[in-house]
């Protein structure tokens, strides 16, 4: 029998068939650069991920899960045990008691957390308020509920070593009769700010005068760093343990950031029951429920969380200063970094001396001609023109890799 050949498909069946709804995002950042760094052999500093592997007790407990016949799906909410290990989590840092049984939804990461909070919570006719620059995530989770969007600019520091910062009262003014939410996320990809006390009080002040949801994204709270002359990091405080914020927050986590097992996409959110509803209502018709093995897995994990970040932070703060340094040597300003896997530097006069327009022509040349990927971040801004002089570095990788790419980046010196 001949095999049929397949035909050439007419040109109009051939072009991307996405809905308006997605079909501006194109391709992710992420997905582009990891790509783009493969094919010039760059050191890959775009995509936040660690190089390496997570903690060994992880892997052990996962495979003895799956041998042991976990592989079913697991209840939508999570299995038991991973719930009661983020509530023990929790109350360990000090926060409030939860009940794991009706405050805790496990997810597929906190991507899915995100998306889930997001369509789950808002209606068409809702607006959120997000910080730019931004994880991209947050502008996609407004797609999948299809709301709109108020976009808050966290300003870049005057010197290099301050903080971004907010005004609260351009925060106040984004705040219209349809904005049921804030959208908050520290630690802070892609700036590394980690948001202070009296920051977190101007947002809750205004989330309880106006009725308004908290979404606190907290996926790196496990990794602050110290800073360059070893002062202590900033703390890491969860806006629902601010007064009269425990019943209006969502807060979303993951094991990914903190542990280095970002494939394993165990996220969850944690909310009161009235709020946890529209993330579970969400959630039950976009995976139902995350891997039954990794989440066992995961219990180890959390159960020892402290300690286990705790050479994560030791290494990521020792790569955040050598780069750092490498990148003043280069030509790049180096911003302040508190946390995450990330730091921002700006690079006009290094671009304005090769003649390169903006973020994304200085990435491309980055990748290509140094061999150190990097991600344009204008794609964490609504208005574009506010990330066009800047560019973000992962640093969570091993301490070869970051030398590696600081040999590269001295090159550049040398020119
Ligand atoms: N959060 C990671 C980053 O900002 C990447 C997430 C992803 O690839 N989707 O780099």
């Amino acid at each position: 029998m001949t095999q049929q050949q397949p035909s050439a498909a007419p040109q109009h069946a051939t072009s991307p068939r996405v809905s308006r709804r997605f079909a501006h995002f194109g391709q992710s950042v992420f997905a582009r650069y990891t790509a783009l760094a493969a094919q010039h052999n760059a050191i890959n500093l775009s995509q936040g991920f660690p190089d390496f592997d997570g903690p060994e007790v992880a892997k052990l407990a996962a495979k003895a899960a799956i041998d042991a016949g976990h592989n079913q799906y697991a209840p939508m909410a999570g299995v038991k045990p991973v719930r009661d290990a983020i509530a023990g989590m929790w109350h360990d840092a000090g926060k409030f008691a939860i009940d794991p049984d009706t405050w805790i939804t496990v997810t597929c990461g906190c991507s899915e957390a995100i998306g889930c909070t997001m369509a789950g919570l808002l209606n068409p006719e809702d607006e959120v308020i997000i910080f730019q620059p931004y994880f991209d995530f947050y502008e996609a989770g407004v797609a999948w509920a299809g709301c709109g969007a108020k976009f808050v600019t966290l300003h870049a520091p005057r010197s290099a070593g301050e903080p971004f910062t907010f005004d609260a009262a351009e925060l106040e003014r984004a705040i219209t009769p349809r904005t049921r939410a804030i959208l908050l996320n520290t630690p802070h990809n892609p700036t590394g700010k980690v948001f202070t006390r009296s920051e977190l009080e101007a947002i809750a002040r205004l989330c309880i005068a106006h009725d308004l949801v908290c979404i606190s994204d907290e996926v790196y709270e496990h990794l602050l760093l110290p800073g360059p002359d070893g002062a202590p990091p900033p703390p890491h405080i969860s806006i629902a343990t601010l007064p009269g914020m425990q019943h209006r927050t969502i807060t979303l986590s993951s094991l990914g950031k903190s542990f280095s097992l970002t494939g394993w996409k165990v996220g969850w959110a944690i909310a009161p029951p009235h709020l946890g509803a529209a993330v579970r209502a969400a959630h039950q018709f976009m995976t139902f429920s995350g891997s039954t093995p990794m989440q066992h897995g995961a219990v180890a994990v959390l159960r020892d969380a402290a300690a286990l970040a705790q050479p994560l932070v030791s290494l990521f703060a020792r790569n955040r200063d050598v780069l750092s340094a490498a990148l003043a040597r280069a030509g790049f300003v180096p911003l302040r970094s508190d946390s995450t896997y990330f730091l921002m530097a700006d690079h006009s006069a290094l671009s304005a001396r090769q003649g390169l327009a903006d973020d994304e022509a200085l990435c491309q040349w980055l990748t290509r001609e140094v061999g150190v990927a990097a991600i344009p971040p204008s794609v964490f801004y609504a208005d574009k023109h506010l990330g066009r002089s800047l560019v973000r570095f992962a640093f969570c990788k091993k301490q070869s890799t970051i030398d590696a790419a600081c040999e590269r980046l001295a090159k550049l010196a040398a020119r």
